[in-house]
């Protein structure tokens, strides 16, 4: 009935008429289905929202996904070439902005009223091409004339410190899984104007505001103008939110005296923190005094912290604030007083000696909860990085562990396997994660063994299939895919990754062939002022190149670097890979989400006990994953003694030392920029700030050990199973369930 209803719409049609009909019928679905409305209402605001393609996913969340798939199968047409013709929305990062995404479908679906706040970036977060070998950064546009935003009339006057623009806001509908609807709202200018940006780049006039302050997503900050724009950017998304948080609590009968009853603020990361300051400044304009004010304001906020790499923590000097929010200043000297009068220790103060404001510090202040994102991860804020805050407010403290979206990262990104899952154990899974536990009752069931094996093998033969028509690349698709996709970072160590490839070229070489060949796939962007990270890039393009040059290796060993890795290429690769590299240096992955979308589509983790990669080994058990490395606790005591020396490691180890060499050698040379490549080289021998050598040895000896266990497929089919039986916790409707439980109370 409905099906016919839908070959209705889109009979005669084009595909790219089709996918407008369908994105109708979708929106008007969503609008007949209505808002989720609670007295109390979250507001999750956040700098990025990374948020993917959204057609299928709300038709799966309108439960009307099989219909649509089935009356376009009637008119001959495949639903991925549907999907295809959507741009995805370039309104997110990493992993943080993923997280924000997951966590609104999550609270959608679990019937919470909570919107997410952020920027309508036009331009996003770069695209990114490659060039010569190198990464060249590209505007991403992803607006279209007819598209998921939808305008409304809602403005508000913003004035800085020397100029004033009118907002205008933007909203997406968030589709609960059978359930209502929140919205995502973005707020834009109308004077925004992309013809500033110089052709062929992502260069601009940082400081003609008016056209440029919702161009770009983490403009580069490695000038004063850029810097001053992303404090712009953030001063107009929380202005904004600060504004509307408080229109929608009058309008639902709030008296202000009474505003945290009908309003609960997430800061996702310290980007939102001057949503505080704000907040306290437009309650003194409607009358409320300083003092009453900063204590309504601080039982309705709360602080999520992402990192504990120092130099992710903002800090802004106070003549950058005194130009852009010169009316907020004041009340951060306030703020910051309150302190300094309480307390000697000047590690707490939130404006420190040298002028600079800690933007952290406000928030741990001034919110009545500080959460982590995974356990160990709360564990160290608390016994280190953290720990004067935590000695002071034991209670506001949480933790709690990241998620993903079991909608995106499974019944749409996997439908092989969700339908198998759902043959042997019913959907109740789709609702309730934990049940997945129930298939580890299949673990002695050969026949289910090799279905889920058949489905890698599906999805494995699916992505050969995309990415040759994407990049023209050709996989063998009985390689094993030991697969790294994340942000670049020398924290992550792509580069302890790319040493190991150069050890298996080298084998190969000696005349030392692996058993079944070895396809190594990585995918990552790195930040356009962040040299070493591009240069770590060129290196893995060049030693790409260099094995495909190489007659005796490339039919053994290939490494392919993803372009412009994003939600929709993470879709298409997790699914297919065999190995989840998730090999950060002990302490520094505050958790990781990507390691969860892997185990959830049967990949097996080969990583370091880092961020939720403790928690998954504790779900799985040590035969179900790949552990290896320095644990946190010698790590972090490294840095304390500052008695890491890399040199070392590579003069007293010559089979190290090898593998960094090749970095410079003739081969790679001929592809390659003797600049970046020297450069990589000297940062690894002098400096290896993250440590690379000091894990490489017991990586190339796990890795190894990988490949081998590779090869008895009963028992690899069986860490399958378990992976995926044991990936229910990592649900975000658990995440979501818990922070409502213990911190929004909606
Ligand atoms: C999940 C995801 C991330 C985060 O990956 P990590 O391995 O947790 O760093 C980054 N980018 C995209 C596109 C993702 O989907």
């Amino acid at each position: 009935m409905f099906k016919d209803e839908v070959k209705g719409l889109i009979k005669g049609k084009s595909k790219e008429e089709i996918y407008i009909e369908l994105l109708r019928l979708t929106k008007r679905m969503a609008e007949e289905k209505g808002n989720i409305e609670s007295k109390k209402k979250l507001y999750y605001i956040s700098a990025e929202f990374l948020i993917g393609k959204l057609l299928s996913n709300n038709l799966i969340n309108l439960g009307i996904y099989d219909d649509v798939k089935e009356a376009l199968l009637e008119e001959g047409i495949n639903i991925s070439e549907i999907e295809e013709i959507e741009n995805e929305p370039s309104l997110g990062n990493g992993g943080l902005g993923r997280l924000a995404a997951c966590f609104l479908d999550s609270i959608a679906t679990l019937g919470l009223c909570g919107d997410g706040v952020g920027l309508n970036y036009h331009d996003g977060l770069f695209k990114q091409e490659f060039r010569d070998n190198l990464q060249k950064e590209l505007p991403n546009p992803w607006i279209e004339n007819e598209s998921i935003l939808k305008k409304t009339d809602i403005s508000y006057d913003i004035n800085f410190g020397n100029c004033s623009v009118k907002s205008v806001l933007y909203e997406i509908d968030v589709i609960g899984y059978d359930n209502k609807k929140n919205t995502l709202k973005l707020f834009d200018v109308e004077s925004v104007d992309e013809s500033i940006i110089h052709d062929d780049s992502i260069d601009f006039n940082k400081e003609d505001i008016k056209k440029n302050l919702t161009l770009f997503l983490y403009p580069d900050d490695s000038d004063d103008a850029g810097r001053l724009l992303r404090i712009y950017q953030q001063y107009f998304m929380v202005s904004n939110a600060a504004h509307i948080i408080i229109d929608e609590a009058k309008a639902k009968g709030s008296n202000l005296h009474d505003f945290y009853e009908y309003a609960v603020v997430q800061i996702n990361d310290t980007h939102p923190t001057m949503v505080i300051p704000e907040l306290i400044r437009l309650l003194g304009e409607q009358g409320i005094d300083f003092d009453e004010a900063t204590d309504i304001v601080s039982k309705m906020c709360a602080y999520t912290n992402h990192t504990i790499l120092a130099e992710a923590l903002e800090k802004w000097p106070i003549a950058y604030l005194e130009q852009v929010v010169p009316m907020l200043m004041p009340i951060i000297r306030k703020l910051d007083e309150k302190i300094k009068a309480k307390y000697d220790d000047k590690r707490l103060s939130i404006i420190d000696d040298e002028g600079r404001v800690h933007m952290a510090h406000i928030d741990i202040h001034y919110c009545y909860s500080v959460n982590g994102v995974a356990a160990l991860h709360t564990d160290i804020l608390k016994k280190s990085e953290l720990k004067v805050f935590a000695d002071i407010y034991p209670d506001k403290f949480n933790n709690k562990t990241n998620g993903i979206t079991f909608r995106r990262w499974l019944l749409h990104c996997n439908h092989e396997l969700t339908d198998f899952i759902t043959e042997k154990i019913g959907d109740g899974f789709k609702k309730d994660a934990d049940e997945l536990k129930k298939l580890e009752s299949f673990l002695g069931d050969d026949e289910v063994l090799s279905r889920i094996d058949d489905i890698k093998k599906n999805k494995k033969n699916e992505f050969v299939a995309y990415i040759k028509n994407k990049e023209g690349v050709d996989i063998n698709p009985d390689s094993i895919f030991d697969v790294q996709v994340k942000r670049l970072h020398e924290y992550k160590r792509q580069q302890m990754n790319l040493l190991y490839a150069i050890y298996k070229y080298k084998q190969i070489k000696a005349g030392n062939i692996p058993k079944r060949p070895i396809t190594m796939i990585f995918g990552a962007k790195a930040a356009p002022a962040y040299t070493i990270a591009k240069d770590i890039i060129h290196a893995i393009i060049c030693l790409s190149k260099v094995i495909e040059n190489d007659p005796q290796v490339r039919d053994h060993l290939k490494v392919v670097m993803l372009e412009n890795y994003n939600v929709t290429y993470a879709e298409k690769v997790i699914p297919a890979a065999d190995i989840s590299e998730q090999i950060s240096l002990a302490s520094k992955e505050a958790s990781g989400t990507g390691n969860m979308k892997f185990m959830l589509n049967g990949a097996i983790t080969l990583g370091t006990l880092d961020g939720a990669n403790v928690e998954i080994n504790d779900f799985v058990g040590n035969d179900n994953i790949y552990i290896f490395g320095k644990k946190s606790d010698e790590i972090i005591e490294h840095y304390a003694k500052a008695d890491y020396c890399s040199e070392k490691i590579y003069d007293d180890n010559p089979e190290i030392a090898t593998l960094v060499d090749f970095l410079v050698n003739k081969e790679m040379l001929k592809v390659g920029k003797w600049d970046n490549l020297s450069r990589l080289y000297m940062e690894i021998v002098n400096k290896d700030w993250f440590m690379a050598l000091i894990d490489i040895k017991e990586y190339i000896e796990t890795k190894e050990k990988v490949y081998a266990d590779y090869e008895d497929r009963k028992s690899w089919e069986k860490k399958m199973l378990v992976n995926i039986a044991n990936a229910g916790f990592f649900s975000s409707d658990r995440t979501i369930a818990q922070y409502n439980d213990d911190i929004w109370h909606l």
